[in-house]
């Protein structure tokens, strides 16, 4: 088992400060931190991405786990910049888009065969260090890059009279309510 020191040593100095910055900001280190230090490391490689100081740059996370601070760190898609989406799918996968050139991949992490036999410090060193292509299924996304982030007109809600935007909003009893007023009318399946 690699100790923490070696696992450093082993990595670039660019990925050892990329791994620094996020830890700082998630304030542990785990496993999960470090996929989404690795995802970003082969998303920049394979799409040439610099930090995303607008939202030429999209992610969409198809988690919401550790790795999404990275992400947050490293490649400036936040969720306040509306270029970091959350698409529930519960899988360790990550989707990015780069407006300018038109560029996109889908990241899905393969999970170790021995992490079964591995601690959680000794999985963490081994998704910091091992080669990219073992680490990630690469493939095409299997929709475009979203639209960009837009101010939404809002609405006042009738019930509590708390503003929402107009895409939150529903129409209950003939009134404008938020989604907090609506009450609830389930069927009995999932939607
Ligand atoms: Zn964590
Ligand atoms: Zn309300």
């Amino acid at each position: 088992m690699q100790s923490h020191d070696k696992t450093e040593t082993a990595m670039s100095t660019t990925l050892a400060g990329a791994w620094q910055r996020c830890r700082e900001f998630h304030g542990h280190s785990c496993p999960g931190l470090a996929i989404g230090v690795r995802a970003c490391e082969a998303a920049g490689q394979r799409l040439g991405l610099s930090f995303a100081t607008d939202e030429e740059v999209v992610c969409v996370s198809e988690n919401d786990a550790c790795g999404v601070d990275a992400v947050q760190v490293l490649t400036g898609c936040t969720v306040g910049k509306g270029n970091l989406l959350w698409r529930d799918r519960g899988k360790m996968a990550f989707t990015f888009f780069c407006r300018t050139s038109g560029g996109a991949i889908r990241l899905v992490f393969k999970k170790p065969l021995s992490a079964a036999d591995m601690d959680r410090q000794a999985l963490q060193s081994h998704i910091l260090t091992a080669p990219l292509a073992e680490l990630f299924d690469f493939k095409e996304p299997s929709y475009e890059a979203p639209s960009r982030a837009r101010l939404l007109a809002a609405v006042v809600c009738r019930q509590c009279g708390e503003s929402c935007t107009e895409q939150s909003a529903r129409f209950q009893d003939g009134q404008t309510v938020c989604l907090d007023c609506l009450v609830d009318y389930e069927r009995g399946w999932p939607k």
